[in-house]
């Protein structure tokens, strides 16, 4: 009995050791897998939303390690692609890569993109079912910040560009990419100053592709279908300062003129005096593609605007997204008055963001408010960010190029020119591109699209790897003669 239990002790011993030998090597056979085969795409985009390459409005909450950390990120992730295109950096974190073409003289043209992201609202954070700055791939998706906005288009070209380089392919034109690093902040320091540089270098493009445009499957103008939305336009950004000024004072013996009183009736009026509904270009071309496809009497009215302009575009103001196409909006972003329960302010401030249709003039926005407003106690201030480009054409090159491209990797998508009702850094870019596209594709619901600049930004896994075969065929069909 004995014998027979050690017997089976050392059986025992044995097979222990056997086990620990295969865990072993399993585990040297896992890491010898990890060191030697590459991360995925997948992974590298779940990394470089690990820096927090944030905008703050206050520059000086700006954390440069960060934006540097990114760069150095993706020049050691992308060797092809930092040793074959030339690089040269502006402002210290704004890159510009030039790849040259084997035809110099066809105009280059230019893809841009930025990896500044923006904050997450204070209070907010305990809302993210996964952190913001993790790179977190959970359940199909990419979760974080800039997961959209804007590091998929940086990200994407990177990937693109290493793969073909790769492939040893040599583009016939000239390409430029620029991975900028202040967009959301107004790009002074950033596009702005790469578009100054290159043109007095005298580049001039035959046409650029940035951030917005995307894949829409479920736009419910579009039932059923589709959509591939590439951007002719974006709405002029403004922003309005507020400055209400009244009597102030001991509360207990309150005076009539309220600055607080006076800031809020303001406020109170241009909220409930939206701008008129009106169609213009782009969206009249929008309507006209879609038409055919909508069908019945929308489709037909959508193909006849001489007298289905005004049914439809008051349709289309009912839905919150599809609203900002059809007029000029404004929303009231801050409110800020009073330092004390006991205290009557002497002065108000509030701060009211505009978005203006193409052919919607700033000067003239600014004076139908102040005439809204009546009240000569309200200063208003205007800081804008400069009128947008005008709409690109929908016969020209760029639009051709970019619509082959969807075409062949999103062939179930119905494309349909569109108008960005966020504003980019285009606008710095007018000096050397006439025509302005804005198409860097990836595949996103709806709901999914409202994550940007808000909580649980995400991009599905599947959407990346569409967006690298979109963005190389992209690069394919813009490169050649
Ligand atoms: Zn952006």
């Amino acid at each position: 009995m004995h014998d027979r239990a050690e017997a089976l002790a050392t059986v025992k011993q044995v097979k222990h050791h056997f086990l620990k030998m295969i865990c072993f090597t399993s585990l040297a056979f896992t890491l010898l897998l990890f060191s030697t085969v590459q991360a995925s795409p997948v992974d590298r985009m779940a990394e470089a939303l690990r820096f927090e390459t944030v905008s703050f409005q206050n520059a000086e909450k700006i954390n440069y390690e960060a934006f540097a950390g990114f760069l150095a990120f993706i020049e050691q992730t992308y060797p092809r692609v930092f040793s074959v295109l030339s690089v040269e950096r502006f402002s210290d974190y704004s890159l510009l890569l030039t790849w040259r073409g084997s035809q110099p003289e066809l105009a280059p043209v230019l893809l841009d993109a930025h990896y500044d992201v923006v904050p997450i609202e204070q209070g907010t954070l305990q809302d993210w079912l996964h952190p913001p700055f993790a790179g977190v791939v959970a359940d199909g998706y990419l979760w974080g910040r800039g997961a959209l906005d804007d590091k998929m288009a940086v990200i994407t070209s990177l990937e693109a560009v290493e793969r073909l380089l790769a492939a040893n392919y040599t583009p016939a034109r000239t390409l430029y990419f620029t991975m900028v690093h202040d967009e959301e902040i107004g790009g002074h320091q950033g596009a702005a100053v790469v578009a100054n540089a290159l043109h007095e270098r005298g580049v001039k493009f035959a046409y650029m592709v940035g951030e917005g445009g995307i894949v829409l499957p479920d736009n419910p103008m579009l039932a059923g279908k589709s959509m591939a939305l590439v951007g002719l336009a974006e709405k002029t950004y403004i922003t309005l300062h507020l400055t209400a000024t009244g009597d102030g004072g001991h509360s207990s013996i309150p005076p009539r003129n309220n600055a607080a009183v006076s800031l809020a009736r303001a406020v109170t009026k241009i909220h409930d005096n939206p701008f008129p509904v009106k169609l213009v270009e782009p969206v009249t071309d929008m309507l006209r593609v879609m038409g055919p496809e909508v069908g019945g009497l929308s489709g037909w009215l959508m193909r006849n605007q001489w007298l289905g302009a005004s049914p439809i575009a008051h349709q289309m103001a009912r839905d919150r997204t599809n609203n900002a196409l059809v007029r000029s909006t404004s929303a009231v972003t801050m409110l800020d008055s009073g330092v004390k329960e006991n205290v009557v302010p002497q002065q108000a401030h509030a701060v009211v963001n505009m978005r203006l249709l193409p052919g919607d003039n700033v000067d003239d926005v600014v004076a139908s408010v102040v005439e809204l407003i009546d009240d000569a106690n309200i200063v208003v201030k205007l800081d804008s960010w400069g009128q947008s480009p005008p709409v690109a054409d929908i016969n020209g090159e760029g639009y051709a190029r970019i619509s082959e491209a969807a075409a062949q990797v999103f062939p179930e998508s119905l494309i349909v020119p569109g108008m960005l009702t966020a504003t980019t850094d285009t606008r710095h870019y007018q000096i050397v591109a006439d025509e302005v596209y804005r198409f860097r594709a990836y595949r996103v619901s709806m709901s999914d699209s409202r994550s940007i600049h808000a909580t649980n930004e995400r991009l599905a896994t599947d959407s990346l790897l569409r967006a690298i075969d979109f963005t190389e065929q992209l690069v394919l069909a813009i490169a050649k003669p």
